[in-house]
């Protein structure tokens, strides 16, 4: 969900075309039964290559497909699923209309600020559209809303909130560019008028400020940046569209990112190495050596590391040396937000059919299973009388160390008080993921907190030696989105082809200069505010512009 609202026409898949990508991606899955699973030959020593790419989502995918562009082939790639995609991950759930399993995104749903038109493409949007990935517009406006006793009509809160977040982010951009002390989203909302307390029914005022804004960061406004969150939102509801379409392929939503896996790996390829989970990091000046929990090892020129914030933070993986202070104060200087789906499906479709999201204002607990999003839906699943809930944050970390029993009488209690005449059956199926505690993803998302600076994210990004760090957290304007760990993996792609190469690619030179290239830019100091001339492709700051000059064959 999202600040700013908006429809499209959907994008259906060809049957023809998802054959053909169907015997294109099973040569990538393929390469799961390699023969040789580890890396290390018979005489005990390592594997060698030229760049370790750990981790197979997005952003490793796609710094894969920028080496390989730039003729560098000599890479390999270790992921500790089963399969490509990361994050953008799913499963089985109940039963579809033909009685087959039902395929729910767990992960990354909607394709989020579609853009054309006049207005740059979101490079998602684009590959979407290339993979024929089913989807479907969302309507923000098909809600209904509701409290305890029943349907009760706050939309008029919508428009609110809505005013004030404009407001808000006019004064965001003035701070950003004076270098004024960031403040809250919370502070920002208060100072642009909006207090739910103080509003005429602040219940419902909670419930939209959350589906609003948690509901699209996983944060709540009073833990989060007013500066940087809402450029981000700017970034990609302004800059490229405020569309947003649910993606309901039953191929999977990863069937984008293994199809431009199979571009360049073949079957069988060597190169990825799945199920193979990285225990230790080596690093130096010299290189990387990468030793997998297998036993299997890898010694590289360079290594990227993909893992989302949350694994960093975990201290699941060892560095060796340990990682330098300024690189540690930035993974810990981020947050990891967590958000949940949760779905029910039923014998049948007791709610309202032509909307699509009902929004709950608990009468004591914000948060409190608030937004329910029905499937059964043209576009969507029609007749598999499915619905799910989302709940993000605090609630997120309380359902996860809870029962499935237990959520499940929790959530149909709030389906009863929401829908007084119904007799609201016991479930045929339900299920949801458990992000936080996820051994290769430990939440869902990144998020800044108030009062951090580009500086700092910039000590996030940057190599530390041979050792180079990549993905949606690494992104500075588009962090929490697949865009994010899309443009990261074009960057850093393009950084080490430039290395490995020993000159800095042609294109990249000369549209950025030496910002594009090279080692990354870090803050051994850090000034507490960002200076209006930090907003740079050095700094990763709107590095979309790397992409819209995708360069291919042109390393020398
Ligand atoms: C619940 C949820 C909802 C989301 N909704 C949206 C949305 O609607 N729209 C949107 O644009 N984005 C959404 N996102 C965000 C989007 O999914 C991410 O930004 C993006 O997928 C991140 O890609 P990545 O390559 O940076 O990281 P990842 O996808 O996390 O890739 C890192 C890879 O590293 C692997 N790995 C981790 N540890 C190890 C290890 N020790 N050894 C080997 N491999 C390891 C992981 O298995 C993973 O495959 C959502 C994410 C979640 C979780």
């Amino acid at each position: 969900m999202r600040f700013v609202q908006g429809s499209h026409t959907p994008n259906l898949a060809s049957t023809v075309a998802a054959v053909a990508l169907a015997q294109l991606i099973s040569a990538v899955d393929a390469s799961t039964k390699l023969e040789d699973q580890t890396s290390q030959n018979e005489s005990g020593s390592c594997k060698q290559t030229k760049v370790a790419i750990l981790g197979a989502g997005i952003t490793g995918i796609i710094t894969a497909r920028t080496l390989t562009d730039a003729n560098v082939d000599d890479f390999i790639i270790v992921e500790y699923k089963d399969e490509i995609g990361g994050r953008v991950h799913h499963e089985d759930f109940g039963r579809d209309k033909d009685g087959e399993p039902l395929l729910v995104e767990y992960g990354a749903n909607w394709i989020q600020g579609l853009g054309g038109n006049g207005n740059p493409e979101n490079p998602i949007w684009t590959l979407e559209k290339k993979w024929k990935i089913k989807n479907t517009p969302s309507d923000f406006e098909a809600i209904l809303t509701y409290n305890e006793s029943g349907e009760v009509d706050f939309t008029s809160e919508i428009e609110a909130f809505e005013d004030a977040v404009e407001i808000l982010t006019a004064d965001a951009e003035e701070l950003r560019v004076d270098n004024i002390q960031d403040r809250t989203f919370r502070q920002g909302l208060s100072l642009a008028g909006w207090n739910p307390g103080r509003r005429k029914y602040p219940q419902a005022a909670d419930a939209v400020e959350w589906w609003l804004y948690d509901g699209e960061q996983a944060y709540t406004p009073d833990e989060s940046s007013m500066v940087f969150n809402a450029a981000v939102s700017n970034f990609t509801f302004e800059q490229f569209s405020a569309e947003n379409n649910f993606v309901v392929d039953q191929r999977g939503h990863n069937t984008w990112i293994k199809g431009e896996a199979s571009e360049f790996l073949k079957k069988d390829d060597p190169r990825l190495m799945l199920s193979t989970i990285v225990d230790k990091i080596a690093y130096s000046d010299k290189g990387v050596k990468v030793t997998n929990k297998d036993g299997s090892c890898i010694e590289a020129d360079y290594a990227v590391v993909t893992f989302s914030l949350g694994v960093l933070q975990q201290d699941v993986v060892s560095f060796e040396p340990l990682l330098p202070e300024w690189k540690n104060v930035a993974i810990e200087a981020f947050l990891m937000g967590t958000y949940t789906k949760m779905f029910f499906q039923f014998n049948e479709t007791w709610w309202p059919k032509d909307k699509e999201f009902f929004l709950y204002a608990d009468p004591i607990q914000r948060g409190w299973y608030p937004i329910w999003q029905s499937l059964d839906k043209e576009g969507f699943f029609p007749d598999s009388h499915a619905i799910f809930v989302t709940v993000t944050g605090r609630e997120s970390r309380r359902v996860e160390r809870m029962a499935d029993a237990e959520v499940q009488e929790e959530a149909l209690e709030v389906l009863r008080a929401m829908f007084p005449d119904v007799d609201v059956p016991v479930p045929t199926g339900f299920q949801y993921p458990r992000w936080g505690t996820t051994p290769w993803a430990y939440g869902s998302f990144s998020c800044w907190p108030a009062g951090t600076t580009l500086e700092q994210h910039q000590n996030l990004r940057a190599n530390v030696d041979r050792l180079w760090f990549a993905g949606e957290h690494t992104s500075a304007s588009f962090f929490g989105y697949m865009q994010g760990a899309y443009l990261e993996g074009v960057d850093v792609g393009n950084r080490l082809a430039g290395l490995v190469n020993g000159e800095c690619l042609k294109a990249v030179a000369e549209k950025h200069g030496e910002g594009g290239c090279d080692e990354m830019t870090r803050y051994e100091v850090l000034h507490g505010t960002t200076e209006e001339d930090e907003y740079n492709i050095e700094n990763g700051w709107n590095n979309l512009e790397l992409e819209t000059e995708r360069i291919k064959g042109n390393a020398k």
